[in-house]
């Protein structure tokens, strides 16, 4: 039996998508050779990397809004450096919330000025924080909108003039937002899209061409753009597995029928975490994230029942980050409702066993 897996990405995929992918690697749109042994320039694979780009725009809502979608490399990490690379003139300005915002304003900061508007550093992180202003003159905003280690997630994004640039790494295609408030977003695959190995950049094309630094080729947005992604081999397994999950996300009702899923999972157990004494979040209550749950124990000496019930329960990956502590229930958008259920289980069994 398959286990319930809450890893935090690398993560759960749809069984279906994993099927499909593995037959790709035998045996590709029946042309007797596998998917990662063909050409990139075949017809066969730029129809992938088209159909990819496109079903990312579609699901986001972003039809002829002047948008396009890329399929790079390097990592989300290396969105903190081409971001800033493509639109960093004079000054920029971020929105601290964790580990992974720190990593994309140190980066920024290679290239210029950066405003921090606001941190939430203060706290670990356990909140987002709110009421900041933007300078007008920033030549973009960038934030996180969920923060994978600490478990918070952006519920309101500011109205500003500034363009809005987001790492949405961890919750893309998870809940209905109005994307065309954004310029540009970016999110590594290996959450709610497929394997590590590709990142996705969706790009409104006016907020490109106002730096005047000159862009090495493969950190240029507009080389990428212009060759359809395909500037260079693009990481072809990754983008199959990516396509194939976002088409199943379609045929599933698009982001809106996801959503609900997601909400429900994720009252599941922040119910059983605010009911059950044995159990703490660690966000603040109204910035809790639906994708990563973060939560500890109220008295540590419960450690080892606790790992043993959710272990013995076929749970996988629910150990949190080491800058939190505790346990961290990752549940992005392949992961079932029973397997949100299995865990309310083994923590309701805790309660029966030493409560
Ligand atoms: N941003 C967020 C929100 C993340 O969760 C992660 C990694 N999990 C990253 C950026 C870094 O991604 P990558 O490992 O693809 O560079």
């Amino acid at each position: 039996m398959k286990k319930h897996n809450f890893s935090a990405g690398p993560c759960v995929l749809p069984q279906e998508v994993l099927k499909k992918a593995s037959e790709a690697v035998i045996n590709f749109n029946g042309l007797d050779l596998s998917l990662i042994e063909i050409s990139h320039r075949s017809k066969d694979f730029i129809d992938v990397m088209e159909n990819a780009r496109s079903l990312a725009i579609e699901l986001l809502g972003l039809e002829g809004k002047g948008y396009k979608a890329l399929f790079l490399q390097g990592g989300a990490s290396l969105e903190f450096l081409m971001v800033p690379y493509n639109l960093l003139e004079k000054k920029a300005a971020y929105l601290n919330t964790g580990t992974w915002s720190s990593k994309a304003i140190k980066e920024a900061k290679v290239l210029g000025e950066v405003v921090e508007v606001a941190s939430s550093k203060d706290a670990n992180f356990n909140y987002i924080p709110k009421g900041y202003s933007i300078p007008a003159d920033a030549d973009y905003f960038h934030c996180t909108s969920n923060n994978t280690i600490f478990g918070t997630q952006i519920k309101d994004f500011p109205e500003t003039n500034v363009p809005l640039v987001c790492d949405m790494s961890s919750d893309i295609f998870s809940r209905q937002l109005d994307f065309s408030k954004f310029g540009l977003i970016y999110a590594g695959a290996q959450k709610n899209m497929g394997p590590a190995g590709t990142t996705l950049v969706v790009i409104k094309e006016d907020i490109l061409g106002k730096v005047s630094r000159s862009i090495p080729s493969m950190l240029d947005y507009k080389v990428h753009l212009d060759k359809d992604s395909m500037f260079n081999t693009p990481a072809v397994f990754a983008v199959y597995v990516s396509m194939l999950t976002l088409q199943w996300l379609k045929d599933l009702g698009g982001i809106a029928a996801i959503e609900k899923i997601n909400e429900e999972k994720a009252s599941l157990v922040y119910n059983e975490i605010d009911r059950n004494p044995l159990f703490k979040g660690f966000a603040a209550t109204e910035d809790r994230s639906s994708m990563n749950v973060t939560f500890n124990l109220t008295d540590e000496a419960h450690k080892e029942a606790f790992d043993a019930l959710w272990k013995g329960a076929g749970i996988n990956g629910l150990n949190g980050h080491r800058s939190v502590g505790g346990y961290r229930a990752s549940m992005y958008n392949a992961l079932s409702v029973e397997s949100a259920k299995v865990l309310v289980e083994t923590m309701q069994e805790l309660e029966k066993k030493v409560g």
